[in-house]
């Protein structure tokens, strides 16, 4: 299997030219109109059959061996952020305000690679590839897009995997977690309405500031109390705002915010307590709440034996790399929609590189990664479909 590393390895310049062309020339969500003529291209150039339009710039190929089945979906998103670069690097944005900030240029550039490596070893496949190349990951519903408009084909596939870049980790570090491994997302928007009056008759006022106030320190305690010190529960309010002036009591206050947890039973505890207190606190202070709670993307839950077997190509593939097992964070991804319908396993690759100053946080405006985690990235994900399908 090392001949595979050595393959990707020697396919580097391809990938590292595809990846600094659309870092070049970044796409907000549901915009990739030329990243997606790119990977169309690149794919039709290795004579696979090509479905475009999809989810408006979504690409899906196939690489097809003598066993149609079963199925094994990739996925590679492809989106930038609306972020001003400030790296310098020679291959910065050319698209004023819009940045490859999380590195979604390359991801479709391991996605591209992995096409390359998968097309030379057709007659080691036992069953078919779907490559999946989605819209608008960040926050915009790219992944339910692409499920709704038929990007898992006829045939529902047996395994999904996928991976993204991490630049809180080394090159040379993987993400190889069982279970629940990104949390679930929702945002709020909580308006609370009092009566408004002068700043020097709160008595004759309902005050919604104070209401705000109380509520946003009540939250803390959902976290606190109500959810088991062994596991892990987010309530972050990120923005209060009401009110102009120093001497009028304003009518209305807004809050929003997000709440991420990992467990559905968690969840379910900590929406009921996010109710509770903020009516009940807005009804102690003689206001009114009014909850707006959007579910953005459920938990990405890796499925136990499809992370096993990736597991054990990792340690054939790459062995050389750092293997965590129970890596989590409360970011979360869109991958989950794709988990929830077939199961997989998405990885974290290791992309930081503190010596040569690539190692800046996602969406920082200084974002850069170590590209030597494409390869990486790209052979282990053609060695797991290789033996995953085997
Ligand atoms: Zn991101
Ligand atoms: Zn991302």
């Amino acid at each position: 299997m090392n001949q595979l590393l050595d393959r990707a390895q020697q396919l580097f310049p391809y990938t590292q030219r595809i990846r600094r062309d659309l870092h070049r020339f970044p796409e907000l969500g549901f915009q990739e109109h030329r990243t997606s003529g790119v990977i169309a291209r690149e794919l039709e150039n290795l004579g696979l059959e090509v479905t475009t339009g999809i989810a408006e710039t979504g690409v899906v190929a196939q690489i097809e061996s003598r066993h149609p089945e079963p199925v094994l979906m990739m996925r590679f998103d492809m989106d930038a952020l609306p972020v001003v670069e400030e790296t310098n690097a020679e291959y910065a944005s050319q698209n004023p305000g819009v940045m490859h900030a999380c590195g979604h240029d390359g991801h479709v550039a391991i996605g591209l690679t992995v096409a390359h490596l998968l097309k030379e070893m057709r007659n080691e496949l036992n069953g078919t590839v779907r490559l999946i190349f989605q819209p608008a990951e960040e926050g915009l519903d790219g992944a339910r897009r692409m499920i709704a408009e038929g990007a898992l084909g006829e045939t529902t596939p047996k395994f999904a995997l996928g991976a993204h870049v991490w630049n809180e980790k080394p090159v040379g570090w993987l993400g190889v977690t069982p279970g629940p491994m990104m949390a679930a997302a929702e945002i709020f928007e909580v308006e609370i309405t009092g009566r408004g009056g002068h700043g020097a008759l709160p008595n004759l006022a309902i005050d919604p500031v104070n209401a705000a106030a109380q509520i946003v320190v009540a939250l803390n305690a959902i976290v606190a109390r109500n959810v088991s010190p062994l596991q892990s529960a987010v309530v972050s309010v990120t923005s209060i705002r009401g009110g102009e002036t120093f001497n009028v009591i304003p009518p209305k206050m807004r809050l929003q915010g997000t709440i991420r947890t990992f467990e559905p039973e968690v969840r379910s505890i900590v929406l009921e307590r996010f109710e509770q207190i903020v009516n009940g606190v807005a009804a102690s202070a003689g206001c009114e709440a009014n909850i707006d709670l959007k579910s953005l993307t459920p938990a990405v839950v890796n499925d136990a034996g499809v992370a096993q077997q990736v597991m054990n190509s990792a340690r054939m593939i790459l062995p050389d790399s750092t293997i965590l097992s129970d890596f989590r964070t409360m970011g979360s991804e869109d991958m989950a929609f794709f988990l929830n319908e077939v199961p997989g396993c998405y990885i974290f690759v290791g992309s930081a590189n503190p010596a040569k100053k690539l190692d800046a946080p996602h969406h920082h405006p200084k974002f850069d990664f170590d590209e030597a985690a494409l390869t990486l990235a790209a052979a282990l994900l053609t060695g797991a479909a290789v033996d995953l399908l085997s």
